[in-house]
């Protein structure tokens, strides 16, 4: 096991079996500065395979485990992230730049209290054995059981919620597990990790850090000892770790990009509904998988809508989250900022109007305004590519079957929504949307007992609930003969 982790500038390694030692370490930047904050290991492909082996080794301890007894556990662990809630949110908040509060609630307390609160719901979870007939000829019986070794490796956007929906279900369905956390945002994880160890038996749960270079990750895709990978992050990433994961079959669950649309009915009063829709295109600074990144307005309503939702963006807080007033963070890295600005610069140069925002704010720090941009459409980058930023383009349509079929007409698929009074009418639109999970009147919301996945490139396989944990398992059907 590979863990010890302190999130302080002094770093502490302990590898098992050996001596700690002095090892090369790297810097988390807190993106609200600019500045390195932490120091943590950079784990070589020799403490993947160490922890890939410890993880194998107690398989068959922590499989045997009694199932009330790894609920206990879980459960245990859900409290400890409670007892230590303040002190997660402010890693959480100096790593992803995230507020601690934030735009309607969305921040570090969001992403803690998501951790725990999916803990316990997970925890709760069972794995019934199904019995599919039972007569004078034969029974047959569905079993779970566990895969073996599971590894995770989450993205850098809701690094703690995400590594706990990857761990928790690996753990309750009898799974060993090696996670790796982003190199943007190790610390959070790394806590919550050495926070289980001290109450989970040893080398059931390990984490390796590594340094951005993918080395590790690509290792961890291609490794022989690991039976699943669950991987959060981006399409073009899934698709490598999904050819490197065929060597041995690697079980996968691929929860991927999005570039989700909401679709504005005409029967909807700006006035009313911009506040709620400015929110879940811009919480987290727009850097949520699920965030609505295109909007379709239909012309009655377009210039209202457009004009509100410049008001809230030119309104809206920006500023280091730690601050409790703060709406909205900087961006979580350096290159997330010039890719936004790449994205405006080109949508400019296609005549979009900038009803708010368009440029950087020039502190340190990776801020950027929020941004309304108006009269673009399809075929400019910040409509048709994944922004995963403070800048909404909104697309003004006239037809419905038109702007769902513009909606439809992209890649990713992960989530979607109608915006409308008539939500009978909007859910059936709704469901006309191809992607994983489609709102009324909502967007981005989810919750531990909802499956969530994407269809298309956004990504292979559903977590949460039971559809969730039955991922972490492989059937065993049991026929037993009852005449010869
Ligand atoms: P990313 O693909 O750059 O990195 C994700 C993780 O993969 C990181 O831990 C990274 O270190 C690791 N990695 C990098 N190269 C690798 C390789 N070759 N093999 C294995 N691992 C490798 O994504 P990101 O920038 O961290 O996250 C943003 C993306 O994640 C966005 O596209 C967002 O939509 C997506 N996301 C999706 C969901 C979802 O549930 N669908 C949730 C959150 C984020």
């Amino acid at each position: 096991m590979i863990t010890t982790l302190h999130p302080t500038p002094e770093v502490s390694t302990s590898v098992t079996g050996r001596k700690p030692s002095k090892r090369k370490t790297f810097s988390v930047i807190n993106p609200a500065t600019g500045q390195p904050f932490a120091e943590v290991p950079a784990g070589k492909i020799s403490d993947l395979d160490a922890a890939v082996a410890a993880a194998r080794a107690t398989f068959s301890v922590w499989s045997a485990t009694p199932d009330r007894e790894r609920q206990r556990l879980l459960h245990a662990v859900g409290d400890a992230l409670q007892s230590n809630m303040a002190a997660l949110m402010e890693l959480v908040t100096k790593e992803t730049g995230k507020p601690l509060k934030g735009l309607n609630g969305v921040g570090s307390g969001m992403e803690v209290g998501g951790a725990i609160a999916w803990t316990h719901a997970t925890a709760d979870l069972t794995l019934p054995i199904e019995i599919i007939q039972d007569n004078d000829e034969a029974r047959v019986e569905v079993h779970r059981k566990p895969l073996g070794v599971v590894g995770s490796i989450p993205p850098w956007n809701w690094p703690l919620m995400i590594a706990i929906w990857h761990v928790i279900p690996a753990l309750r369905a009898g799974n060993t597990v090696v996670i790796k956390p982003s190199s943007l945002t190790p610390i959070a994880t790394a806590r919550f990790v050495e926070l289980a160890n001290e109450i989970l038996p040893p080398n059931v749960l390990n984490i390796v850090t590594a340094t951005s270079d993918s080395r590790v990750g690509s290792a961890m895709a291609g490794h022989p000892g690991i039976d699943k990978l669950v991987f959060t992050g981006s399409t073009a990433t899934g698709k490598k770790v999904m050819q490197n994961a065929a060597g041995n079959l690697k079980r996968l669950t691929l929860e991927l990009g999005g570039n989700d649309a909401g679709i504005v009915l005409p029967d909807v009063d700006p006035k009313k509904f911009a506040r709620k829709i400015f929110g879940v295109g811009f919480h987290n600074n727009g850097q949520t998988c699920a965030c609505l990144k295109r909007l379709y307005v239909h012309e009655t309503i377009y210039e209202e809508l457009c004009a509100q939702l410049a008001e809230l963006a030119k309104n809206v807080i920006v500023g280091d989250g730690l601050d409790p007033e703060t709406d909205l963070g900087p961006l979580q890295n350096k290159a997330q900022l010039d890719y936004i600005e790449e994205l405006v610069v080109d949508a400019r140069s296609h005549h979009g109007r900038i009803l708010a925002g368009g440029h950087p704010i020039r502190v340190d720090g990776y801020f950027f305004k929020p941004t309304i941009i108006a009269d673009v459409t399809d075929g400019i980058r910040v409509v048709d590519e994944e922004q995963f930023g403070p800048v909404l383009p909104v697309i003004e349509y006239s037809d419905i079957d038109d702007a769902i079929r513009r909606a439809n007409a992209n890649s990713n698929g992960l989530g979607g929504s109608i915006w409308s009074n008539d939500t009978e009418k909007a859910a059936q639109l709704a469901m006309r949307l191809e992607c994983g999970t489609a709102w009324v009147n909502e967007h981005g919301a989810l919750q531990p007992n909802a499956p969530f996945g994407g269809v298309k490139q956004s990504g292979i396989g559903i977590e949460f609930g039971h559809w969730g944990l039955e991922e972490n398992t492989s059937i065993q059907t049991v026929k037993m003969m009852k005449r010869i």
